[in-house]
This record gives structure tokens, sequence and C-alpha cells, in this order.
């Protein structure tokens, strides 16, 4: 519980900005609060010590006074004549009584005689029947400060005054010799007479001081007592007869008491704004920490897809310990989507090629999108071990189509796979996976390919060419050959076909088949074909000739094949009827509809199709009649052996009977001698096309050769 609360509370107040405030709190109001109590308590003690001071001197001059009052009266020649030569006690009233005791209101008022007796007492206003001890009723204390001054010669003092106590009760008293005042009367010899006036110390007395020096209400406590509190009444003798208390004023701590809730006002003020800084803090810090986090989503995530981005998917190959298996993968057909449905589409496409691949993965594999139109699942542990069976259903989830902007698209995903018992580092297993997605491309796209050793080399290698090519096509580089189409019959050239021909800065002329297969994989297909098809447009412009270019089945991908060709032709203004796209059955296979609606539009625009290499696939005979074309060139593998043997005849003629019913004409590749052209005239070849009739040469070569023939032909 205790936790759960401290757990909140660090929630609503950052600990760092926690500790500096309370210190400051701390110290801040923490010295105030000392500094006044100090100051307070330093006030409550002088004025405590001005109280004692005053009733000290209040006190002090209520004894001198009774002294003063006495003094008078005990130094008088009369005093001397009626009360110590004779004693007349009327005349002591008259006297002494009507002056102290009624005016003065002294409370006790008695005359002793040399022994100390009581010869005349008024107590309480009322004469009072002599004879009775002194000492019950001022005490001894009294009776000693009266012997003092009794007793004759330089031992007697004429007068003593101080505080008594008997009874629990205290008096303030004043003993006085009677003595002569001049020298016309004189005393006996012997002890002398006294006399005595009294004041009790009752609450009226105390009453009166207080208020005559504005001290607070005084109480008495008679006799000895164990606190040294309070103002102690001294006797005449020394002894502590009673001691005056009182609750002094404590200016200090009524200060105090005014201050502290004002204090405690400011502190709750200052400490509701120090929540509320604190509390703005932790806003402050939260937002920072959700940006931060929002950051660190981000470096780590790919917006589009949601997925994690290439960084993430290196982190986590690196995380991996043991076994793992990594599937790299490249949506084939991408950048056709992108390119004929917009950029928009080409995103809808990543994203549902995403979910695709996060569903297929399942919750145990780590999926990221590591690039443009390539995705990567990383499975560690026990999921490794299932990495075949996710490449299974990964490459199933791409079977459906994909719904894009209302248009139904399909696209596949060719998977390079690496598996490791752990031991490999992270960025070499990164490699060997984009090396075994190279060969699934290769393979012909839409596969799984486990990455093994001998790729490495076939991938560096490639991808050297791919960068090379790319700035062949990129600053012309690329050349176009041309190679004569002779009709069977008269050999009159009737066309030529343009070939590529790439010469390397160090590798020298590179065979067409390699480079173009280098092209088709690594997507430079398309900007190669329209390279090759602008020159041969180019050229062949001023011939009297058909032209036929080769269209690879890769360019099939991109949606934008018969825009970007009628471009061409619009921009060479080279005639459609003139031109021949030669294409293999590969693709066809794979994609009949989508052949045939691109076909269909070729066809549209007046172009003519050929079946290019026929026989070496495996069109069948439904293909050939569903996608129509205006022709097939039968492979050179057919026509090298017809020659020497007879079941190679048989077959070329069985070729050319099925191109008859089928009504497409056939055209005879790799004439290389006259008897190969003799038996491929016989067969019903039209048209022909080998060595035998001329190589493939430079485009300035057949504008001589072309020119030549019409010279020939006019001669
Ligand atoms: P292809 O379209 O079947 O072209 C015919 C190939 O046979 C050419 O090879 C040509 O030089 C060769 N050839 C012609 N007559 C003979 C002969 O009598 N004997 C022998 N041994 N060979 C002969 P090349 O130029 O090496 O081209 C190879 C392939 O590369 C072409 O086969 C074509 O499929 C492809 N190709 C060439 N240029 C292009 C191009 O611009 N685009 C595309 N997509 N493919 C091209
Ligand atoms: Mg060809
Ligand atoms: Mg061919």
């Amino acid at each position: 519980m205790d936790r759960r609360l401290g757990r909140r509370f660090r929630r609503y107040f950052p600990t760092q900005y926690l500790i500096p405030i309370v210190l400051l709190f701390g110290t801040s109001f923490g010295g105030l609060i000392a500094l006044l109590i100090h100051t307070t308590a330093v006030q409550d003690r002088m004025e405590r010590e001005r109280e004692i001071e005053l009733l000290a001197n209040g006190f002090g001059g209520t004894a001198a006074m009774v002294v003063h009052d006495l003094q008078d009266y005990a130094r008088w020649d009369d005093a001397v004549r009626h009360l110590v030569q004779a004693f007349d006690p009327a005349w002591a009233d008259d006297n002494i009584s009507a002056y102290l005791g009624v005016v003065q209101r002294y409370s006790h008022l008695m005359l002793l005689d040399e022994q100390g007796r009581v010869i005349y007492a008024v107590t309480g206003g009322h004469r009072r029947p002599p004879g009775f001890d002194p000492a019950r009723l001022l005490g001894k204390g009294f009776v000693a400060a009266a012997r003092r001054v009794q007793a004759n010669g330089p031992a007697g003092e004429p007068v003593v005054g101080g505080f008594t106590g008997v009874d629990g009760k205290v008096y303030v008293f004043s003993v006085a010799a009677i003595v002569p005042l001049t020298g016309k009367v004189s005393l006996p010899p012997g002890p002398r007479r006294a006399l005595v006036i009294a004041n009790l110390i009752d609450q009226r007395f105390l009453n009166t001081i207080s208020s005559d020096h504005r001290l607070p209400p005084l109480r008495l406590v008679p006799g000895v007592t164990p606190t040294s509190e309070g103002l102690p009444l001294i006797g005449a003798g020394g002894e502590t007869v009673g001691r005056i208390m009182w609750s002094s004023h404590a200016p200090g701590t009524e200060l105090r008491r005014l201050i502290l809730p004002a204090f405690a006002m400011i502190g709750l003020i200052a400490l509701g704004a120090a929540a509320l800084i604190l509390r703005r803090a932790r806003s402050s810090i939260d937002a920072l920490r959700g940006s931060e986090l929002q950051a660190l989503h981000q470096a780590l995530h790919d917006p589009l897809t949601g997925l994690g981005n290439r960084r993430a998917m290196i982190e986590q190959v690196e995380q991996c310990r043991g076994a793992v298996a990594l599937l790299y993968m490249d949506l084939d057909g991408f950048k056709e989507t992108n390119d004929v449905y917009g950029h928009a589409a080409g995103d809808a496409l990543l994203v549902e090629a995403g979910r695709r691949i996060a569903t297929a993965a399942g919750s145990m594999a780590f999926v990221a999108r590591s690039g443009g139109d390539e995705f990567a699942i990383v499975m560690n542990g026990t999921a490794a071990g299932h990495a075949d069976r996710i490449c299974e259903a990964v490459l199933a989830s791409f079977h459906a189509p994909f719904a894009i902007d209302g248009y139904s698209v399909t696209a596949g995903i060719s998977i390079g796979l690496v598996t490791s018992t752990g031991g490999i580092a992270a960025d070499e297993l990164i490699r060997r996976a984009d090396v075994a997605m190279y060969a699934a491309k290769a393979n012909g796209r839409d596969c799984c390919c486990p990455y093994a050793a001998g790729m490495d080399e076939e991938y560096d290698e490639r991808r050297r060419l791919e960068r090379d090519l790319s700035n062949a096509i990129a600053n012309g580089g690329i050349e176009v050959h041309f190679q004569p189409i002779v009709e069977a019959r008269c050999r009159r050239i009737v066309g030529v076909e343009a070939l590529a021909r790439w010469t390397h800065p160090r590798h020298g002329p590179i065979a067409p088949d390699l480079f173009i297969r280098v092209a088709e994989r690594s997507g430079l297909i398309n900007d190669l074909g329209r390279s090759v098809l602008v020159s041969a447009c180019r050229a062949a412009l001023a011939w009297d000739v058909e032209l036929a270019v080769n269209l690879s089945p890769a360019q099939f991908w991109d949606r934008t094949l018969v825009n970007r060709i009628a471009t061409v032709l619009h921009e060479t203004g080279f005639p459609a009827a003139r031109l021949e796209l030669e294409i293999t059955e590969t693709y066809l296979l794979r994609r009949p509809d989508a052949a045939e609606e691109v076909l269909r539009d070729l066809r549209a625009l007046g172009i003519r199709i050929s079946l290019d290499d026929f026989g070496t696939g495996f069109a069948s005979i439904g293909y050939l009649r569903r996608l129509s074309f205006d022709r097939i060139k039968i492979d050179r593998s057919f026509v090298t052996d017809v020659a020497s043997d007879g079941r190679a005849a048989d077959l070329a003629r069985s070729i050319t009977a099925l191109a008859e019913a089928l009504d497409l004409s056939v055209t005879a590749e790799g004439i290389e001698t006259e008897a190969q052209a003799a038996i491929m005239r016989t067969v019903g070849c039209a048209r022909m096309q080998g060595w035998l009739f001329g190589r493939p040469v430079p485009a300035i070569e057949m504008d001589r050769i072309l020119g030549g023939e019409r010279v020939a032909i006019r001669a």
C-alpha cells in the first residue's frame, strides 16, 4: 500500500525536483521558524527579567516605606515620654494608631516592652489585649529582628524592616526602637522599647502592587517552596518567607501565536505553489518523455506500415542468441504498381503486403519493413525452426490479388532465407539473407531460396555488374546492333533484329544473355529496353525494312509498358506497323491473363508480336491460340541439327505445320549453313535469320548493307 502510494507520489512529483524543493523549503522555513522561536523566547525571557526587577523594586520599596513610616514615630521625644518613661495607651491611640493604623492602614501595630512583650496592640483596627507572644502573631523572624532593635549599645539597630512569615501568612513589617529626637528627654538604660507596624501581604496588597507596576496578577506562596521560580521574599534574618508567583507576560509567545498561523498560511501557499511547479515539471517531463518515446518509436518503426524499420530489424538480429532465422523479402511487381496506379496505391500495396507478411509470420516473429519494398522476418530460438513453414505461409498469402484503390493488383514476393544456430554476426546474416533473396529473384521470383555458400560470388559479381550496367544505361553505353532477317525464297532483307551490345570498360564485350539477365533481376530492364527501342527506332527509321526488338518478360511487370512504347514511337516517328516485338514464353506461362491484355494493347497500336525462341519453353498450343501471335521464331537449337539429324528436320516440319494451322508465319533462327537454310526453307519457314545471311552489325554497317542491297536490287 505504502509502496503504491510512493509510486503514485513519484508519478505526480518528479523526484529529481522534489528533493531540492524539499531542501529549499526545509532550510528556509525551518530557519525562519527557528529564528522566530529563538527571538520570541529571548523576548519572553527579557520580559520576565523586567517583571522580576519591577517586582523586586516594588516589594523592596514597600519594605523601605514601612521602615520610613515608622521611623518618624519612633524617633520622637513625645513617644519617649508617653510610651517609654510612662506608658499612656490613650496617647498611643491618639498619636500612633490614629495615623499609622487609621490613615496609613497598617494592619498590625504593637508596642514591645524592654523584654519584648506586647504591651499595646492594635490589629485590624481594634485594640487587642496585650501580653501575647509576638512570635505567634508575626513569627520568629520578626522576634529576632525585634531583639536586634531592642538591644542597647553599639549592637542595637535603630530600625529593622522586612518580611516575616507565620502560619502561612506573610507580613511586611518594621520594628524601630523608641528613641528621643532631641536631648530634652532621656532613656533609661538597658533594652529599649520598640514600636512595630506590619501589614499582611494579602491578595489586595498583591493586586495593588501589580496594578501600580503594571504587572500580571500576583500570587503569594508562603513559607519555603521547593521551586526557584518567582520572586523570593527574604525575611529580616535572610530566610525566605515566601515567594511571589505570577504568570509572566509572554510577548514573544504572543507574537509567535500571532505570527505562526500567518506563517503556516504562507507555508501552505508556498507548498501549494511548489506542488504546482512540481506538477507542471512532471507534465513537462511526461511530455518530454512522451516525445522521447515517440522519437524512439519513430526511430525504430516504419511510419507507413507500423512495422519495425531497418534499424529495428538490425537490432533484433543483433539481440538474437542461439538459433536464428532471417527471411529477407522483396516484392515482385511493386515498382509497376507504383508506376501505373501512383504512389498512394504503391503505399497501400506496401501496407497490405506488410499486414499479410505479419499475419503469416505470427506472433513469435519480428517483422520489419527493411527498405522500399523489402521486408524482413526475424525469428529467434524455437521459432527459428518454423522458418520454412513461415516462408510457405508468406508465399501463400501473396496468391490472392491485392485490392488497391478499387483495382485488383497482383504482386509476388521473393524470399531469401538464412538460418544459423548462432555464432554469425548480425551484418553477415543480413548480407546472406540479401544474397539468398537475390537468388530467389534470379530463380524466377515468387519463391523462397535458402542461402548457400556458392551464392556469394555470383551475388558480388552481379552486384558489380549491376552497378556498371546501370552506369552504362545512364551514359549511353548500350549500343544496338542489327542482324538481318531475310525472305526465305529470295533472301532479300525484309527485317532487322535489334540486339543490345555492351562493352564493359574492364571485361570487354558482355554477352547479352548475361547482362539482360542482370538487368532483369535488378529492375534495370525497363530503362535498358527503352534505350534499345529508342536507338533501334531512330536507326531503322531510314531503312525500308521491318524492325524486330526483343522484349524481356520482366518488362511485362511494367504496367506503363504499352504507354512507354507508344511514346517512343511517337517521339521517334517510327511507324508501329514496321515494329515487331519478340517475346519469350517465360512470362506468358506465368501470367497469361496479364500477357493477353498487354499483347492486345500492343497489337491495338499496330505492332506485331512474335514468339521468340519457340520450342525452348513450354508454350502449349492452347497458349498459341489464345494469345494470337503474328509469328513464331524457331529456336536455333532446332535448326543446328536439321542437316544432320532427320528427326530434327521432322520436328522443324511439325512446328511449321502447327504454325500454319494457327495462321502464324515462321522465322528460323541461327541459320549458319546453306544446308540448314535449304531444309528450313523446305519445311516451310518464310523467313530466316542467321550468320549465313549476316551477323549482328552496328547501325552504320547495317545502313551500308541496306543501302547496298537497295542499289543491288535497283541494279
Ligand atoms: P534472340 O532474341 O534469340 O536473338 C538471337 C540471338 O542469336 C543473338 O544473340 C544473335 O547474335 C544470335 N544469332 C543469330 N544468328 C546466329 C547464328 O547463326 N549462330 C549463332 N550461334 N547465333 C546466332 P545475342 O545477340 O547474343 O542475344 C542473345 C539474346 O539476348 C537474344 O536472343 C535476346 O533474347 C537477348 N537480347 C539481345 N538484345 C536484347 C534486347 O535489346 N532486349 C532484350 N530483352 N533481350 C535482348
Ligand atoms: Mg530475338
Ligand atoms: Mg531467339
